[in-house]
């Protein structure tokens, strides 16, 4: 069991990431960086960080992620921080021969600009499609993307009563499918997969080959957060329901109070979706044994604390609302339920704080940001930190529109 303490949690994304760097560089592990071509909003550096623990070889590789969605790495990266400052689990794993690799920030413009998408505008976990086939038509989402998005906002009451209508004629089941499962037509649209790979999505192929290409024994836990009973961390299948591979996630991850959900049987609290990560598994790793789960954290409801309840420690007794073994987590009101699948993509539209950071506009407004830098590239660099003597450990807290220069950095090592 690893401790775990509410101080792994960070206040944004830089501070995640320099906590991530520093952690592993206490480790002893090297630290790959794939750069990201833009800039966070404080004019920090943004990159998906992998951190390998255990030898190149090893047989039996454990993938540990953060941030495919952004804005929910704030939980991911804490989980990644508690493991790298865990000398009982590190020890753990090494015994077993277990490489345990962590990838911090899939998303790390989303996650740098409390985002769900990616600066592509797209939805990472409905990215991984082929694109040279016809992509995955969704006619629910066609209907609903006008009363989704409508021309006023906030929605007027009569929108919402035709949602509510929409609702209580298809049915609750099929309106979170419609919306969520991914949709492949609307651009300025929710939970929209693109029309072809993103930057993340190529980053994590890369990631995957280099990490993951030779294990014969592959597992993965992904962190998200948002759906599902507050605090309630949902084993969710990530992978392809072949019974050996449930049976195995099972195994390994089933509790009496935590049972494992699958979309594709309807027991989970997410729909099925088109896209997601762990198709690249079986195209990157095929000859891997597989097994995957995505770990979701479910928060408040929009309106309240939804951070605060991101960042409760992990451990002590579940709140009320743990689902039963193979049941769907207690249903959610239609209207709540609409609200968080706008706040997954909207944050804070929920809450009346439309405006309250720059670019945001219709849901999956892209945020303006700096022009981009250069093109992402694996650039292996070990023990990587930037500290700013005036700000901070890495804090990165440079004022908007204001030169980096002007913190005197004591050191930057990058090779
Ligand atoms: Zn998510």
């Amino acid at each position: 069991m690893i401790g775990f303490h509410t101080d792994a949690f960070s206040a944004n994304y830089a501070q995640a990431r320099a906590r991530f760097l520093e952690a592993a560089e206490k480790a002893g592990l090297a630290v790959e960086q794939h750069l990201h071509p833009f800039r966070g909003p404080a004019g920090e550096d943004l990159a998906m960080d992998v951190a390998r623990d255990g030898p190149a070889d090893a047989q039996a590789v454990l993938l540990v992620t953060s941030a495919c969605h952004g804005v929910e790495g704030f939980a991911g990266s804490a989980v990644q921080l508690a493991c790298l400052r865990d000398a009982g689990w590190r020890g753990y794993a090494r015994a077993r021969g277990v490489a345990v690799v962590y990838v911090h920030a899939l998303n790390p413009w989303g996650f740098a600009h409390l985002r769900r998408v990616t600066h592509e505008k797209v939805d990472l976990n409905r990215n991984f499609v082929d694109f040279s086939r016809p992509l995955p038509a969704n006619d629910g989402y066609r209907a609903l993307h006008p009363l989704l998005l409508p021309a006023q906002w906030p929605p007027t009451p009569q929108n919402e009563q035709a949602i509510t209508g929409w609702i209580a004629t298809h049915g609750l089941a099929a309106f979170q499918a419609a919306v969520t499962q991914g949709q492949y037509e609307f651009p300025d649209g929710l939970f929209y997969g693109g029309t072809a790979p993103t930057w993340s999505h190529r980053n994590w192929r890369r990631v995957l080959r280099q990490h993951a290409h030779a294990a014969r024994r592959l597992a993965w836990i992904d962190v998200h957060t948002g759906l599902g009973p507050t605090g309630v961390g949902e084993r969710i299948l990530a992978g392809r329901a072949e019974p050996q591979a449930t049976a195995r996630a099972r195994q390994w991850w089933q509790t009496p109070w935590a049972p494992l959900t699958v979309t594709q049987d309807g027991s989970s609290s997410s729909a099925a979706l088109h896209g997601e990560l762990w198709e690249a598994m079986y195209e990157e790793c095929a000859h891997a044994e597989y097994t995957g789960i995505t770990l979701e954290y479910g928060t408040a409801p929009p309106g309240r604390d939804a951070g605060g309840a991101a960042r409760r420690p992990l451990a002590g007794p579940a709140p009320a609302g743990r689902p039963a073994r193979g049941r769907r987590h207690p249903p959610a009101h239609a209207g709540r339920l609409l609200r968080e699948h706008r706040a997954m993509a909207h944050p804070g539209a929920g809450a009346g704080q439309r405006g309250a950071f720059p670019g945001r506009g219709r849901p999956h407004a892209l945020t303006p940001g700096p022009p981009a830098r250069r093109e992402g590239a694996a650039a292996p660099v070990s023990r990587a930190r930037r500290r700013c003597r005036r700000h901070g450990d890495g804090a990165a807290r440079f004022p908007a529109g204001r030169r980096r220069s002007g913190c005197r950095p004591a050191r930057r090592a990058r090779t």
